[in-house]
């Protein structure tokens, strides 16, 4: 496990998960490659991050807005935008966000963030511009519309490369691990609590990392559960990793305000609840 040790002179960021979609009735076998073909249970919640110290504001992904979740049938909270904005962060005053990767509920509403660099693996780029590409099985969680986009800003000077780990900020990294897609980057957060991962889809519930049990939609099953233990690496303990959509999370960390309730978790304060 990461020690924090050593890291007390770096100011701790606030971190927040913010819902913004769900999707449910979900079967077994839609999140888990092991799963039972039948069963439900299973739904997903969506979410964005934000890490915040003072005036310094990273935004963890972009969602989706509800043209996609129209043509997906997920249920569509707000823009996430708005979720921003219910935390007092100005969308449009945004300088720096990440994509984890360029999944549709993922990097999806750019055009909300019109002052923003977008942080970007190499590999995923050329994942979601190349020859996988071809196969509808890697195509179909990737909307075609938010790649355009991406080029766009790319074109636009707006787009910043990362191969592997990058420092961003002291106490805020980006590090590649791929698996559920070739680029797929994790967030390491320097919080009161220590250091938290933002896994992303990583791990989308805390049973596929648990468990060992991977997600079905994947690029290499075999770099997942590597990214899995980088996970724990990077993390100061199982219960500072986040996955990217397990609705637990909303009922494992607390709200930041009685107004936020079921809308807005803080992440930088231990769980309610112990993950085991
Ligand atoms: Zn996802």
């Amino acid at each position: 496990m990461a020690s924090g040790a050593g890291n007390r002179a770096i100011e701790p960021f606030e971190l927040y998960a913010i819902r913004y979609a769900h999707h449910a009735p979900r079967k077994q076998h839609e999140n888990f490659i092991n799963g039972d073909l039948h069963e439900e249970g299973s739904p997903l919640d969506y979410f964005v991050w934000v890490a915040r110290r003072g005036t310094q504001v990273f935004v963890i992904d972009t969602g989706f807005g509800p043209e996609a979740a129209a043509a997906r049938g997920r249920q569509h909270y707000r823009m996430p935008a708005d979720g921003l904005r219910l935390l007092g962060i100005d969308p449009e005053q945004v300088a720096d966000v990440i994509l984890t990767h360029l999944h549709y509920d993922h990097a999806g509403t750019l055009e909300s963030f019109p002052g923003a660099r977008f942080h970007l693996q190499d590999k995923e780029s050329a994942y979601a511009t190349g020859r996988c590409m071809c196969h509808g099985f890697f195509r179909h969680p990737f909307n075609v519309e938010d790649i355009v986009s991406v080029v766009r800003h790319l074109y636009a000077g707006r787009v910043t490369f990362h191969d592997g780990a990058e420092e961003l900020a002291p106490g805020f990294s980006v590090h590649h691990v791929g698996g559920h897609t070739a680029g797929l980057q994790v967030v390491r957060v320097w919080t009161k609590r220590g250091w938290v991962v933002v896994a992303s889809d990583a791990t989308h519930l805390y049973a596929n990392i648990d468990r060992g049990a991977p997600f079905p939609v994947v690029y290499n099953v075999a770099d997942m559960f590597e990214g899995y233990r980088v996970c724990r690496q990077l993390a100061d303990s199982e219960d500072h990793v986040v996955p990217g959509h397990d609705p637990l999370v909303m009922q494992r960390y607390p709200a930041p305000s009685p107004d936020l309730q079921g809308i807005v978790v803080r992440l930088d304060v231990p769980p309610v609840k112990a993950a085991k």
